[in-house]
């Protein structure tokens, strides 16, 4: 029988309860739940004071226990990087199931381009967790976003190819 998958849904700011309509809405296109929501303090341990950001990895590694549901997913305010890049819009680690989205970079006066950042960049990190990889399509919500540009280039999907693997990934 299929059994619901669920999402455990960690945040990082307060503020970010206000966009809880919008994690919802991303995880719909996965038949994904939303699980246990909590308030956490991010890890100082994860803060490099060079760059004035936090390790994504860190982040998301200290956060395995608290997946007690299929997948997590961390929101933060907060800049975050990986070794190589000066900074991510996220980052997942789809063994462990975990991921995680920063909004920082995210950010726009226009209220709705900003929840339609915070959707897209969601959607992406979920996408690794099922599997997806990076899609040449620069349309695609799937492919690696540089910039802000490249977020708001990208439509609010998958493109046809990623729908297709999306399907069969998740039969
Ligand atoms: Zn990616
Ligand atoms: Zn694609």
């Amino acid at each position: 029988m299929y059994k619901e998958k669920r999402l455990s849904l960690i945040l990082f700011d307060d503020e970010i309860y206000g966009y809880l309509d919008t994690v919802k809405e991303a995880l719909t296109l996965f038949k994904l739940h939303l699980g246990k929501i909590k308030s956490l303090k991010i890890l100082k341990e994860a803060y490099n004071p060079f760059r004035g950001q936090y390790r994504a990895e860190a982040l998301l590694r200290s956060l395995k226990e608290e997946r007690v549901d299929d997948y997590l997913l961390a929101l933060t305010k907060d800049d975050i990087y990986v070794e190589g890049l000066n900074f991510v819009f996220g980052l997942a680690l789809p063994y462990q199931k975990l991921c995680i989205v920063s909004l920082n970079r995210l950010f726009s006066e226009d209220e709705r381009l900003y929840r339609e950042r915070i959707y897209k960049e969601i959607v992406h990190e979920i996408g690794h967790l099922f599997r997806l990889e990076h899609c040449n399509d620069r349309r695609c919500i799937m492919y690696f976003a540089n910039s802000i540009l490249d977020v708001d280039y990208r439509v609010r999907g998958l493109c046809k190819k990623c729908l297709v693997k999306l399907e069969l990934l998740t039969l």
